[in-house]
């Protein structure tokens, strides 16, 4: 054999147990379908001894034997190797008088006549034998033989059968989602390199899935599903395969070479084509999604995950049709993680920490306490920004552990503060989430009472979305706060909906006017009047007025002429770790009391 030879068997080789591995048929147990089949064998040649032998990469392996001890024998000298290299039947009269097979393991077990028809796939890769082995040697009819050729046949249809059954889906008659991820491997093999788009098609928002079974029962989507399956089939046409990968989600590669602008106008069809259905009286509204891909460099769980995430978008779009971008992939990726990790970071000593940006009185410019912040340090990631990991954690379970642990470390560095006697206010944060908690109220106390913190020296701020969120039950919370003698400020005032009319019925006692604001106050005359005009009314209504993000010392200049209680910024402190805020208010003192 030349080098060549050799390295065309061996790709061949390594394709053909790639073949034969993609059948899950190795070490399965035995099934009379199969065992049926080789009882016949064994009787047509009046032998004791038949089999189904696959040839693995060093053993023959039976999927059915009659007679025969042995699960598997080594494929070393095993004539059924033979037949799967060769895809031709065998037939040795005398395995004893063969060169080849003199000193195999079948003749000291006292084998000596053999025959073998191959096991071949519809492409052509041998995959083992049917044999029948005799103790005497004898030759084979050609009858025999075209009997042992059509039952090989029927072996081999039988394994694409048992194949088939967990890759067609039994409702929609389409490929499934295993047949899809390994029809793109089988891709990557012929056309590497391909740019290829892949398309998931949804039939309906879970929404509408929901109210149609309400209205019809679940066969309503066995409906659905069935219609749409006839539709893509019927789109596809014969060449190209739908394969349903989920519930009510199909998915197909869109053909080679297309453009993917002029594509769009074909989907948009597909969409008014799919909306046309029987089943769609209720208002369904399908959507597509579509991820463009390099063959054989995205893997296949990949391709079909990047066009689910793409179909997810495109209900924000109309027609919905959605084309996967890289950029919000890895956003919605990076939530993700960020709320799996979150969970983790509650219960981890290390991750989660306090920092305390200090609160200014604006005439005096002393300090009168400090706002506690929330700061994470991510294993990985470093330093991960609230304003990134609060809104995506405020909106699950996690809004509320969240609270109460900032709400116990912070009490706890209050309590140690006012013991040492430092006359110190805290304020925190808190979400929305925590005004459905019934004890809410009850908890905040029994924080104080814990780290024997006065009421009077504890705030917490909420903003104005998280109060119109639920306004009943916000109030009836509020109240309860307030009546436990604990400020309420609402925070970022100025960014929401709500109308001064309704803030005014809560029982909050300080206003922080928003960054936005005061950001701006510099710029203009317009923007000056704005906040002094914010300032004012929230005095008329009995508020105190803090100030966000102030700057410069111009800002607080302004903010002090305008009348405003306090600050809040960059220009008196960041936000410090607790050492770091002790020094800066010891020094703050000291050179007051110089003064
Ligand atoms: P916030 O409550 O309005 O907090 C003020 C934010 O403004 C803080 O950002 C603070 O570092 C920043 N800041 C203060 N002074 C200045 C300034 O002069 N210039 C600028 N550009 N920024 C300034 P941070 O710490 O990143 O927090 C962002 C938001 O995350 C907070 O806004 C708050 O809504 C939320 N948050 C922080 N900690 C917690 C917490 O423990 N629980 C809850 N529920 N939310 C929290
Ligand atoms: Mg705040
Ligand atoms: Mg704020």
């Amino acid at each position: 054999m030349t080098g060549h030879d050799r390295l065309m068997a061996d790709r061949y080789e390594a394709a053909r147990l790639d073949a034969l591995r993609r059948l899950n048929l190795l070490d399965t147990s035995p099934s009379e379908a199969f065992d049926r089949i080789t009882r016949l064998a064994s009787q047509i040649f009046g032998l004791p001894v038949s089999a189904v032998s696959l040839t693995d990469h060093d053993r023959q392996w039976f999927k059915s034997r009659v007679g025969v001890a042995h699960q598997s024998i080594p494929r070393d000298k095993a004539p059924c190797a033979a037949v799967a290299e060769s895809t031709a039947p065998l037939v040795v009269p005398d395995l004893s008088a063969d060169r080849r097979y003199a000193t195999s393991i079948l003749v000291d077990q006292g084998v000596r006549f053999y025959a073998g028809a191959p096991l071949t796939t519809r492409d052509g890769y041998g995959l083992g034998a049917l044999c029948v082995l005799g103790p005497e040697p004898r030759s084979a009819t050609d009858a025999e033989m075209a009997s042992l050729n059509d039952l090989a046949e029927m072996v081999m249809t039988q394994i694409e059968l048992t194949h088939a059954m967990g890759r067609i889906d039994p409702l929609s008659g389409l490929p499934n989602r295993t047949q899809f991820l390994e029809d793109l491997e089988d891709l990557a093999r012929d056309t590497p390199g391909a740019r290829r788009l892949a398309v998931l098609v949804d039939l309906a928002r879970a929404d509408q899935l929901d109210n149609g079974v309400r209205a019809l029962g679940s066969a309503y989507i066995d409906t659905l599903v069935q219609e749409g399956a006839r539709v893509l089939r019927a789109k596809l046409g014969s060449k190209r395969t739908a394969y349903h990968v989920a519930s009510t989600k199909f998915v197909f590669l869109a053909p080679p070479e297309v453009d993917e602008r002029s594509y769009r106008g074909q989907l948009e069809s597909l969409l008014l084509r799919l909306a046309k259905g029987p089943e769609t009286k209720f208002g369904l509204s399908g959507m597509i999604g579509v991820a463009p891909f390099i063959v054989g460099e995205s893997t296949p769980n990949d391709v079909l995950r990047l066009a689910y995430s793409a179909s997810l978008d495109a209900c924000n779009f109309e027609p919905a049709i959605s084309f996967y971008s890289c950029t919000e992939d890895s956003a919605h990726r990076r939530r993700f993680t960020l709320l799996e990790d979150f969970g983790v970071a509650l219960k981890a000593r290390a991750q989660l920490r306090l920092v305390y940006q200090p609160r200014v009185d604006l005439a005096s410019r002393r300090c009168l306490g400090a706002e506690a912040l929330l700061r994470w340090d991510h294993p990985t990631l470093g330093e991960v920004s609230p304003a990134e990991f609060i809104p995506i954690i405020e909106q699950t379970s996690l809004a509320r552990p969240t609270t109460a642990k900032v709400l116990d470390a912070g009490l706890a560095q209050l309590g140690a503060w006012l013991a040492s006697g430092m006359p110190m206010r805290l304020s925190i944060n808190v979400s929305a989430a925590n005004l459905d908690e019934c004890d809410f109220a009850q908890r905040l106390q029994l924080g104080l009472l814990k780290h024997r913190v006065p009421p009077d020296t504890f705030e917490i701020e909420l903003t104005e979305s998280a109060v119109m969120e639920n306004k009943a039950r916000s109030l009836s919370q509020l109240a309860a706060i307030e009546a436990a003698g604990i400020a309420i400020a609402i925070d970022d005032f100025g960014t929401g909906q709500s109308s001064l009319a309704y803030l005014q019925q809560l029982p909050a006692r300080v206003v922080k006017i928003d960054q936005s604001f005061i950001r701006r106050l510099t710029e203009g005359e317009r923007e000056q009047t704005l906040v002094c005009s914010m300032i004012s009314l929230s005095h008329d209504l009995g508020y105190r007025v803090v100030a966000e993000g102030v700057e410069t010392a111009e800002a607080a200049d302004l903010l002090c002429e305008m009348g405003c209680d306090e600050a809040q910024g960059y220009f008196f402190a960041r936000p410090m770790e607790v050492g770091e805020f002790e020094r800066w208010y010891a020094t703050q003192a000291a050179a007051r009391a110089a003064a």
